[in-house]
């Protein structure tokens, strides 16, 4: 597949014709649901593609199969003015987010919308389909979209984060994007109440062959419902390092974690030395957070772990190195053995009510 990125430094003429496709835009959305509702971070893709343009109407693509997914459309139809037409697929095949069928699936929903631009969120769901739909589309996708400065020029970070680059895309339509939910965050929006909201249609999937279910099988989901915040959408996120040295002592990271009602995360370190499953690690081969607080215990702040969460609104970092470069991106800083903060922090800390 030819990459058709362009860096920066395209002429004057590139910019009039993408600015005189920004005219006719028109976005499909794929959103993520559960329990009946649609996932927070598939907002934030409706959200990057009003930053397309002005004129901009939103598609949104619901799949999997059952009454969830119909609960999830109805909530989806009136929950952004910017949604004029949810589209469902409801199907045994989308039961669960696995690449082959759901790729297929944009393939047919785009061959039949030819939309200008598809958006999914870069998280496991929006990264494990999105690029194998390109390929079926034989367009190159765009990752990690951090910011959007016209239809086809958008901002992503290279080198874990430590630059930012712009691009432009000059391939054909549609223009695929995966968009960082923590760079478009959702603010409450009221719909219209006497508009109905947006029109929820059935996608045909008459057309959709057999094959399309593809090599890979669901074999099971396991999850542990510790009750605590997602960590990709928590406001306060409590993190332990290495220093943490057991699984043991990690507890009581996640006892302060429960008393302030935060998520729990862990850098690679941690989780590599077992104290932690890897769905709690931040960074760049982990999650990518930026809550309202996030506290840092024994934590270097290597830069693959900063690509996680330095955009943060306020970081506090505890380490006994006072050169540790976690101190560089923190808003307080204390420099303190853990085993002895975290221990105090629990005991003057209110209970949870
Ligand atoms: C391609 C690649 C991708 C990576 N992706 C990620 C990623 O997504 N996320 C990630 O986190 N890392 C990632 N890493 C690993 C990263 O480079 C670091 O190795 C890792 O983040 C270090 O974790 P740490 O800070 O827990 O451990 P260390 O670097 O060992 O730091 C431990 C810190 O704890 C402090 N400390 C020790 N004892 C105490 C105490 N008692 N009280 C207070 N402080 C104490 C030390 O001073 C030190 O600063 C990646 C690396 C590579 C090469």
């Amino acid at each position: 597949m030819a990459s058709r990125l362009l860096l920066q430094n395209l002429s004057k003429r590139h910019l009039l014709r993408s600015t005189f496709a920004s005219r006719s835009a028109s976005t499909l959305v794929l959103a993520e649901h559960e329990g009946g509702s649609i996932k927070a971070q598939s907002l934030s893709a409706v959200v990057a593609a009003n930053s397309l343009s002005q004129d901009n109407p939103v598609s949104l693509l619901l799949a999997g199969s059952g009454s969830s997914l119909h609960q999830a459309a109805e909530k989806a139809a009136t929950c952004h003015p910017s949604i004029s037409q949810v589209l469902v697929a409801d199907s045994e095949k989308f039961a669960y987010p696995l690449a082959e069928p759901w790729a297929k699936l944009i393939q047919l929903v785009q061959l039949k919308g030819d939309y200008s631009h598809v958006i999914a969120t870069s998280d496991s769901f929006g990264k494990n389909i999105l690029p194998r739909a390109a390929a079926l589309l034989d367009v190159s996708p765009v990752t990690d979209v951090v910011d959007i400065n016209g239809p086809r020029q958008f901002i992503r970070p290279i080198y874990a984060g430590n630059a930012l680059c712009t691009v432009r895309y000059t391939g054909a339509n549609p223009c695929m994007l995966t968009v960082r939910s923590t760079s478009f965050p959702v603010r409450p929006i009221s719909v219209d109440s006497k508009s109905g909201g947006a029109s929820i249609s059935e996608v045909d999937l008459s057309t959709l062959d057999e094959d399309s279910v593809g090599k890979s099988r669901f074999m099971k989901l396991s999850s542990q419902d510790t009750g605590r915040p997602d960590l990709g959408s928590a406001k306060i996120v409590v993190t332990g390092g290495r220093a943490l040295k057991s699984a043991e002592n990690f507890k009581m990271i996640e006892k302060l974690a429960e008393k302030l009602g935060a998520a729990v995360g862990a850098t690679r370190a941690a989780v590599d030395a077992g104290f932690v499953p890897n769905d709690l690690q931040v960074g760049q081969t982990g999650k990518i957070v930026a809550p309202e607080l996030y506290m840092a215990f024994g934590v270097s702040g290597a830069i693959q772990h900063l690509a996680g969460m330095k955009d943060s609104k306020i970081i506090v970092a505890v380490n006994k190195d006072s050169d540790a470069p976690i101190f560089q991106v923190a808003d307080y800083g204390l420099v303190g053995d853990l085993f002895e903060v975290i221990p105090e922090l629990l005991e003057k800390l209110p209970e949870k009510k």
